[in-house]
C-alpha cells in the first residue's frame, strides 16, 4: 500500500553482506521531490570506502572462494529468489522510491515488476552461455570458454533506480562476477533495501556491494580503480565521455555506456490522429519526461499537423499532476531543483527562439519541484528545445512533408538511442526503420521495450546493449583454448 511514511531502514554503506558506516562517517542528505524534506541521511562513501568493497569484491571471485564454486544453476536460484523477495516487499521498496524520486506510486509498482522480470530471465541464462570448438588447420583441438570478467562496477542514473540495478545487476550476476554498485545520489534508499534482500536470499559475503555518494568521489574511485575490471554505467553523455577517459588511463576496463538521447518519432497522415496523438503523449510525458529514450521530438506530416497539436495540447492540459502517492495522479514532482530550472530554461529559449507555446510552461506551486505539462508547436529543427535533452515534460512538434527529409531531420542529431513511426504504410515504415541511426525502432507504438531484446545507442548514446543475450556477454570474457593432438582426426 502506498505510504509516505514508509520507514527508512537502511541507510549505511553495503559491504561484505553488512550496513557499515562510512569511513569519513560523513553523510548525506536525501530529500523528497514533492516536498523539499528530508527523507535520510545516508551514508556518504569515498575512495577509501570503494577500496575496502573492491577488496570484499576481489575476495568474493577468487579461486576457490564460495561464489566461484557456486553452480551456475545455484546462481539462478539466487536470482529467482531475490525477484520473488522484492516482489514480496514491493510496497516497501515502491514507497522508497515515490520518496526518493517522486515517481507516482504506480509506475514505482511497475519498476518493481520489471525488476523481477530482468532478474528471472537472466536466471534462466546461468547456463546457456555457450563457448564453441573451432575446426583450425593442424593437429590442433582449439575451443572457447566464456568466462566471468571479475570485479565489476555499476554506476546509476535516479531516473529509475530499482530498473536500471537490474540492467546491471542481473546479468553480472548471471555471469558469475562480484559487483559493486553505486546509486545516484538522488536515489540512494531503494538500492539499499535490495541489498538487505540480498543478504536475505544467501548471496555468499562481499558479492553483491552498495557504496553510495557523488559521481566525482566514489564514482570516479570506481571508475579509476585498478582491480575493478568492467564499469557499467548509465547516465548523461557528459559523464559518459569522463567515465570512457578515465578507464583508458586506469586499466582499460571494459565499459558500456547507455547515456542520453534526443530520440524522434515520426507520425505520417495515414494513421488514427487519436491513437497516434495518445502514443506520443505517452512516449514524452511518461516519468515526468525523465526518460532517456523519451520521445523528445514528435515529426509529424502537415497534413494533419494542426489536428494533431491540437489533441496533443488537450492530452496535456488533461493530465494530473501532484502527489505522487495519490492514486489520481499521473505526474509527480521533477527529481530536484535544478532539473526544474533546467526545463524552465528551455521554456524560456522555446519561446524566445520562435515555437508557439501551446500549453503548460511554468512551475506548480512554491513547495516540491511540479512543472506543468507542456506543449509546443512550430518548432523547427534548429531551435534549442529540438537539439538539446531537456529532460522532462516538454512535447516539441515539428512539421513535416517527405519521407527523405524527415530521416534526414531525425537523424540530425549526435544521439542515437530510439526512434519510432507510426503509418499503416509498410514500405513507409521499413524505410524509415532501416535508415534511422538509433539503436531501437518501434513501429506503430512506442517504448515497447522487452527485457529479451536488445536496448542501447548509436552515436553518442552509448555502448554496448545491455538486456536480452547481448547484455550478459558484457560481462564475459571469451578464452580460447588450444591444444595439440598427437595426430590430426
Ligand atoms: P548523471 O550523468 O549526472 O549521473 C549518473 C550517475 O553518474 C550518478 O550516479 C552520478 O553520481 C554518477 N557520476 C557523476 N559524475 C561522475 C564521475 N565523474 N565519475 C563517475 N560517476 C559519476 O546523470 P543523471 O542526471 O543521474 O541521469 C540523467 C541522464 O541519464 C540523462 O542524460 C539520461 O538520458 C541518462 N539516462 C540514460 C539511460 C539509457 O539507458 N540510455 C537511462 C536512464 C538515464
Amino acid at each position: 500500500m502506498a505510504n509516505p511514511n514508509q520507514e527508512i531502514k537502511f541507510t549505511k554503506l553495503f559491504i561484505k553482506n553488512e550496513f557499515v558506516d562510512a569511513v569519513s562517517k560523513k553523510t548525506f542528505p536525501v530529500s523528497n521531490p514533492a516536498n523539499e524534506k528530508l527523507v535520510a541521511n545516508v551514508a556518504e562513501g569515498d575512495k577509501a570506502d570503494v577500496d575496502l568493497a573492491v577488496v570484499a569484491a576481489r575476495n568474493a571471485f577468487c579461486r576457490g572462494s564460495v561464489w566461484r564454486n557456486t553452480d551456475p544453476t545455484a546462481r539462478g536460484t539466487l536470482l529467482n529468489k531475490l525477484a520473488a523477495l522484492v516482489e514480496r516487499d514491493s510496497d516497501i521498496i515502491a514507497n522508497l522510491i515515490v520518496l526518493e524520486n517522486g515517481k507516482t506510486f504506480a509506475n514505482a509498482k511497475v519498476e518493481i515488476s520489471r525488476f523481477a522480470q530482468i532478474l528471472k530471465f537472466y536466471a534462466g541464462f546461468v547456463d546457456k552461455y555457450y563457448g564453441k570448438t573451432i575446426p583450425v588447420d593442424g593437429p590442433i583441438f582449439t575451443y572457447t570458454r566464456k568466462e566471468a570478467i571479475g570485479v565489476v562496477g555499476a554506476i546509476l542514473p535516479w531516473n529509475f533506480p530499482v530498473i536500471m540495478l537490474a540492467y546491471k545487476l542481473a546479468p553480472a550476476i548471471a555471469a558469475g562476477c562480484t559487483i559493486i554498485v553505486k546509486a545516484a545520489e538522488q536515489t540512494p534508499l531503494s538500492a539499499l533495501y535490495i541489498a538487505a534482500l540480498s543478504k536475505e536470499v544467501g548471496f555468499p559475503d562481499g558479492v553483491i556491494n552498495v557504496i553510495n555518494g557523488f559521481g566525482p568521489t566514489v564514482g570516479h574511485a570506481i571508475v579509476s580503480h585498478l582491480d575493478i575490471r568492467k564499469v557499467a554505467f548509465t547516465g548523461s553523455t557528459d559523464v559518459g565521455r569522463l567515465i570512457m577517459k578515465t578507464a583508458a588511463d586506469s586499466n582499460i576496463k571494459k565499459v558500456s555506456l547507455e547515456l542520453g538521447g534526443k530520440s524522434p518519432l515520426v507520425i505520417f497522415e495515414d494513421v488514427d490522429i487519436d491513437e497516434a496523438a495518445m502514443v506520443a503523449h505517452n512516449a514524452i510525458f511518461m516519468n515526468h519526461g525523465q526518460v532517456c529514450f523519451a520521445a523528445s521530438r514528435h515529426y509529424v506530416h502537415e497534413k494533419i499537423y494542426d489536428e494533431f497539436v491540437k489533441r496533443s495540447a488537450a492530452l496535456a492540459s488533461m493530465r494530473k499532476v501532484g502527489d505522487p502517492f495519490d492514486a489520481d495522479t499521473d505526474q509527480g514532482p521533477q527529481i530536484d531543483e535544478e532539473s526544474m530550472k533546467k526545463i524552465l530554461h528551455f521554456v524560456d529559449l522555446g519561446k524566445e527562439q520562435g515555437a508557439k507555446l501551446e500549453t503548460g510552461g511554468k512551475r506548480i506551486g512554491t513547495e516540491g519541484y511540479f512543472m506543468e505539462p507542456t506543449v509546443f508547436s512550430n518548432v523547427t529543427d534548429d531551435m534549442s528545445i529540438a537539439t538539446h535533452e531537456i529532460f522532462g515534460p516538454v512535447q516539441c512538434i515539428i512539421k513535416f512533408k517527405t519521407v527523405d527529409e524527415v530521416i534526414e531531420s531525425a537523424n540530425r542529431t549526435n544521439y542515437g538511442l530510439m526512434a519510432g513511426v507510426m503509418t499503416k504504410n509498410i514500405d513507409t515504415a521499413l524505410t524509415f526503420a532501416n535508415a534511422v541511426e538509433a539503436g531501437t525502432v518501434w513501429v506503430n507504438c512506442y517504448s515497447a521495450g522487452a527485457v529479451a531484446a536488445p536496448f542501447g545507442g548509436y552515436k553518442e548514446s552509448g555502448i554496448g546493449r545491455e538486456l536480452g543475450e547481448e547484455g550478459l556477454s558484457l560481462y564475459l570474457e571469451t578464452k580460447t583454448v588450444a591444444i595439440k593432438l598427437p595426430y590430426k582426426n
